[in-house]
């Protein structure tokens, strides 16, 4: 899943509405006079964990700081897609090693994907860490936490197949008040020879899809007028309801969601190009309120490479799933994932991957080289043996070539009209406010009397390569 979302999170930010909640209505009995502050890396199922783990412990009595000085408890949700997402991790840790010799008894715990992938390990290799948990633990994290204050090394890194924190209200942290993720499902059966998930997430498993519509329905309730439905692979997603034998496919849930108001809009992250159906795409056009936009991760445009990575799909199987969305959603915005340089990589073949985005010509796209990870099926049967510089090189061409295509699908859209949801004010000046179209694109434009939350047709008077510059109509 890409898309980054790191760093401190802003707990000063944290939605009113569950704030006070744990420390106001039960202050005396169960608050324990103990902060943490929690930081999280990697992408926004990791972003959405970090939201499971602060209601649990708000709902264990623990407050909050946004200064890691001043914590009882530190927590860093850690990624481990790549070689250099995980040494940002033991480097920040060691920034943390001067509270801890300040303040010794301050617990310092890793969660996240890291945590699973190098489990006891990790307590040897970072001395100073006292808890590792593992994705699906995070309800045991209290208990963790008690066992680490009683001086002991605290660890659980189980996978489950049932766990979907279904019944666990995440606290919104450092958002906008206005759209907020919602994970639908956890895991992934895909065994994509360069990844990692499977390992540090487990085997897929769907989310019942009452308490998600009705997680949707409280989100509207709030004032949230966006959701992004999450997973790893959204359209693998098939709830069965135990009672009923009904199925719920993910078409079938964005259906559900939809329904539950028309000004909800709905985004979702991530697509399958081998299980993307489409119903999905019939459901998206029927709905004016499921957005025209689609992250389809291709990885590779050369199919030899595809058959390496174990994706599923050929080059042409790809080609059509993106000649169906443009039939089906004629302006159907479009983003991907490319991995450069993997393991054999001929420069043909890296050059069908440069065809490729010259095919779709992509709105957005997520691009790295390809980045060794162990105990994954391409570490044990492969080979890396593109150099650093070849792969340097090919990413730098995607990467410039992809900044011309964004320009290009900008350029395109000046003199249209779009319907943009506010999000908030531009960081460039408090005149003007941003949002996001259908296709996920930022517009900018004059403040007027218009608010965050609201609604708002723009048309579109100019671009940057990477926004939209307009004025509301
Ligand atoms: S679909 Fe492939 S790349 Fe995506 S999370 Fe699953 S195994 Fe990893």
């Amino acid at each position: 899943m890409s898309g980054q979302f790191s760093g401190v999170i802003d707990l000063k930010k944290m939605d009113e509405s569950r704030q006070g909640e744990a420390l106001v209505k039960d202050a005396p009995d169960k608050a324990n006079g103990k902060k943490f502050y929690m930081e999280s890396y990697g992408c926004a199922m990791n972003f959405s964990d970090s939201e499971i783990v602060a209601s649990v412990l708000l709902d264990n009595g623990f407050s909050t700081t946004n200064e890691f000085i001043n914590a009882d408890l530190i927590l860093i949700n850690t990624c481990s897609i790549r070689e250099n997402a995980e040494q940002r991790v033991r480097a920040r840790l060691q920034q943390f090693s001067a509270t801890k010799k300040q303040r010794p008894g301050t617990i310092i715990g890793v969660l996240g994907c890291m945590a699973e992938r190098l489990k006891k390990k990790l307590l040897d290799e970072e001395k100073l860490v006292d808890i590792v948990v593992g994705p699906d633990a995070y309800r045991t994290l209290p208990d963790l936490i008690q066992e680490a204050q009683g001086g002991q090394k605290a660890v659980n890194v189980l996978l489950s197949r049932e766990e979907t924190y279904a019944d666990i209200n995440p606290v919104r942290l450092g958002g906008n008040g206005i759209t907020a993720f919602i994970s639908i499902m956890r895991g992934c059966d895909n065994m994509c020879t360069f990844c990692v998930v499977p390992f540090t997430r487990g085997r897929e498993r769907s989310r019942d899809a009452r308490s998600i519509v009705e997680e949707a329905r409280m989100l509207f309730e709030q004032g949230y007028r966006e959701v992004t439905l999450l997973g790893q692979n959204v359209d693998s997603y098939k709830w069965v309801h135990e009672g009923t034998e009904e199925t719920v496919t993910f078409a079938k849930l964005m259906e559900m969601v939809a329904q539950v108001n028309t000004d909800l809009r709905i985004r979702f992250s991530t697509s399958h190009p081998k299980d993307m159906t489409d119903e999905v795409l019939h459901t998206m056009a029927k709905y004016e309120n499921i957005c025209n936009y689609i992250h389809l991760p291709v990885q590779s445009g050369n199919s030899r490479i595809l058959e390496m990575m174990n994706r599923g799909y050929t080059r042409e199987w790809y080609m059509k799933r993106i000649d169906r969305i443009r039939e089906i959603i004629p302006d159907c915005g479009i983003s991907t994932d490319i991995i450069t340089g993997f393991c054999s990589e001929a420069e043909e073949e890296h050059q069908e991957t440069v065809d490729m985005m010259k095919y779709v010509q992509y709105d957005f796209a997520y691009m790295f080289k390809y980045s060794e990870r162990p105990n994954t099926a391409a570490e044990r049967k492969y080979e890396d043996d593109i150099p650093e510089e070849v792969k340097s090189r090919r990413l730098q061409e995607i990467v410039d070539l992809q900044r011309e295509h964004g320009a290009l699908q900008n350029q395109k859209d000046v003199g249209k009209t779009f319907k943009v949801l506010i999000e908030g004010v531009s960081k460039k000046s408090e005149d003007q406010l941003y949002g996001r179209n259908d296709q996920n694109k930022v517009i900018v434009f004059p403040k007027e009397k218009y608010n965050k939350g609201d609604y708002v047709q723009v048309k579109v008077e100019s671009c940057t390569s990477g926004t939209l510059i307009g004025k509301a109509i």
